[in-house]
C-alpha cells in the first residue's frame, strides 16, 4: 500500500493554497466543503477568488509565497504554474512536516487527494495511488451509478439511534443483526422514499423484537481462486460473527470474511496435529448457542469428501437451525482449470469421484467398475495410496497406457499440473504435493489443447513429466 487512506478533519484548520487560477480554485472550493480555514497566496486571484475573499470565506495572504507562511499551517496545497514555486513549496513544507499536495505532480506530494462519492456522513474514497487516474474516475462512475442517494440519510438516522438502541439490545452481535436487517430491509425503503419519520418508527419497533437464534451456515470455499465463490457464501461470509474454517480454504477466500469476525482453523491434514472431529461439532454446536452466526467453511463443497454431512447431523440433533452453501468441488474446479472435461463423447460417458483415504476399516471399492474404459476417474486425496489405486486399477483392465495427471493446487495461482501414464502414477505423485487431485482417463489428453490457465508453467512442467517416463 503506497498511501494509507485517512479522512482529516479540517474545520477551522488552517489550511494554504498556493496559486490563484481556476485549479487552486478547485482545491480550494474542496477544503471549504470540509469546514478549513483556507489562505490563499497568489499575485492575482481569479474572479471566484475575489467574490471569496470580498465575503470573508478565504484570506488573501500574500503575492509571493515564502516559507514562513507555511508557519502553524495544517496542510498545503500548491497549484501555480510556476515549476519553481511549486517546488519551494513542497520543500519548505516537507521541512516543517507539513501535508503538502503539488497539484499533478505525484513526486511532490506527502498527500494525494482520492476521488470521492459523497453520500454524507457516508464518504468513499478512491484512489489509484496516482497510476491511473482515469481508472479510479470510472469506479467512481460505477459507484456514483450503484450507491443509491439515501446512504446518508440513512446513516445520519441511524447515528442518532444509536445510543438508544443500546439500552434495548444488550449484545454486540444482537446489535449488528439489527443493523443488517435494518439497513437490508423495510428501514431502507421508508428512508429512500422520504418517509423519514415512518422510517425511525421502523426502528423502533424491530428493536423490541427478540434476539436473533444462532445459526450455522456450512460453506462450499471452491478450490482456492475467491472468484469461483457463490454470491450467497460471500454474503454470509460477511456477516458471520464466527467463522470455523479447514487448512484447505485458501488465504484469497479467508480474506473476504467479515474482518470482525473470529476465526477459529479446525483443518485437518494427513500426518499433522489437527482438532479431532469431535472437537470441531462441539464447538459448532457452542458458538450457535451463544447466538452467534457461525459459518463452517471448508474446501470444495462441503458435501463431496468434506464430512459436512457429520457435521449437519450433530447439528439437526442439538436443534440448530443451519443451511449448506455448495462449492465448486476439487473435480469440477481443477479439472477445469487444466483444461481436462470430466466427460467427453468420445472419450468419457461417466465421471467418478473416489477417495483414496478410506475409513480405517479397509477399501469398500469395487475395482471392476472403477477399471472400465471410456470414464475418468477423479482421485480425491489420493497421493498417498497412489501405488495401490494404479496396480489395482490396471489388475482390474484399465490399460497401463491410460493418461493421467496430477494436479496440484487446482485453481490457485501456483496451480502445477504433472502428466504421465497410469503404470508410472505412484512415481508422478512422489513428485506432487497435497492438496493433489488425480485423473484417470483419455480426457487428460485433451489439456494438450484445451489447457489455459498458468499455461507457461504448464508447458515445462509438461516436459519435465516427458523426462520423467
Ligand atoms: N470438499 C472438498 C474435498 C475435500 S478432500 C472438495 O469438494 O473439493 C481433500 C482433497 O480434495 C485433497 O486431498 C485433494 O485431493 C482435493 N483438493 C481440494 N482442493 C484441491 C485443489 N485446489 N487442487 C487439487 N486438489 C484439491
Amino acid at each position: 500500500m503506497d498511501y494509507l487512506p485517512i479522512f482529516a478533519d479540517l474545520k477551522r484548520r488552517p489550511c494554504l493554497v498556493v496559486g490563484g487560477g481556476e485549479v487552486a480554485w478547485r482545491k480550494t472550493r474542496m477544503l471549504l466543503k470540509a469546514g478549513a480555514d483556507v489562505r490563499v497566496i497568489a499575485p492575482e486571484l481569479n474572479a471566484d477568488f475575489r467574490r471569496a475573499v470580498q465575503s470573508g470565506e478565504v484570506t488573501h495572504f500574500a503575492d509571493e509565497f515564502s516559507p514562513s507562511d507555511l508557519d502553524g499551517i495544517f496542510l498545503a496545497i500548491a497549484a501555480t504554474d510556476r515549476k519553481a514555486v511549486n517546488a519551494l513549496v513542497y520543500q519548505s513544507a516537507n521541512q516543517r512536516q507539513v501535508m503538502v499536495n503539488v497539484v499533478d505532480d505525484t513526486q511532490r506530494c506527502s498527500f494525494i487527494v482520492p476521488s470521492v462519492v459523497d453520500r454524507s456522513p457516508i464518504i468513499v474514497a478512491i484512489s489509484s495511488s496516482g497510476r491511473a487516474p482515469v481508472l479510479a474516475r470510472l469506479i467512481r462512475e460505477k459507484l456514483e451509478a450503484t450507491l443509491p442517494q439515501h446512504l446518508g440519510r440513512m446513516a445520519e438516522i441511524a447515528g442518532r439511534f444509536r445510543a438508544r438502541l443500546a439500552k434495548t439490545v444488550m449484545t454486540l452481535s444482537g446489535r449488528r443483526h439489527f443493523w443488517e436487517q435494518a439497513f437490508n430491509g423495510r428501514f431502507s425503503d421508508l428512508v429512500a422514499a422520504g418517509r423519514e419519520q415512518e422510517a425511525e418508527h421502523e426502528l423502533q419497533s424491530l428493536s423490541l423484537k427478540s434476539e436473533p437464534q444462532g445459526q450455522v451456515a456450512l460453506i462450499g470455499a471452491g478450490p482456492g481462486d475467491a472468484g469461483l465463490l457463490t454470491l450467497r457464501a460471500l454474503q454470509l461470509m460477511q456477516q458471520a460473527d464466527v467463522v470455523l474454517y479447514d487448512y484447505l480454504v485458501s488465504d484469497e477466500v479467508m480474506e473476504l470474511v467479515r474482518r470482525d469476525a473470529e476465526q477459529v482453523c479446525v483443518g485437518k491434514k494427513a500426518g499433522f496435529h489437527s482438532v479431532p472431529q469431535e472437537e470441531t461439532n462441539r464447538l459448532l454446536v457452542e458458538y450457535a448457542r451463544q447466538g452467534k452466526r457461525v459459518v463452517r467453511l471448508k474446501g470444495g463443497d462441503p458435501f463431496v469428501f468434506g464430512r459436512g454431512g457429520e457435521e449437519l447431523e450433530v447439528l439437526f440433533d442439538a436443534g440448530i437451525p443451519f443451511q449448506v452453501v455448495p462449492g465448486i468441488t476439487a473435480a469440477a474446479g481443477a479439472t477445469a482449470y487444466a483444461g481436462i472435461p470430466l466427460t467427453h463423447r468420445d472419450y468419457a460417458q461417466t465421471a467418478m469421484f473416489i477417495t483414496g483415504h478410506q475409513k480405517p476399516d479397509g477399501d469398500q471399492l469395487d475395482w471392476s467398475t472403477l477399471a472400465r474404459g471410456k470414464q475418468t476417474l477423479v482421485i480425491y486425496m489420493g497421493l498417498m495410496k497412489s501405488g495401490y489405486i494404479g496396480q489395482q486399477l490396471i489388475s482390474h483392465g484399465r490399460a497401463p497406457e491410460t493418461p493421467v495427471a496430477i494436479i496440484e493446487r487446482g485453481t490457485q495461482q501456483t496451480q502445477n499440473v504433472l502428466k504421465g501414464q497410469l503404470h508410472e502414477l505412484a512415481q508422478l505423485a512422489q513428485h506432487a504435493a497435497s492438496p493433489a487431485l488425480i485423473v484417470v482417463g483419455e480426457v487428460v489428453n485433451l489439456s494438450e489443447k484445451l489447457h489455459w490457465f498458468g499455461k507457461q508453467e504448464q508447458q515445462s512442467q509438461h516436459t519435465a513429466v516427458v523426462k520423467l517416463a
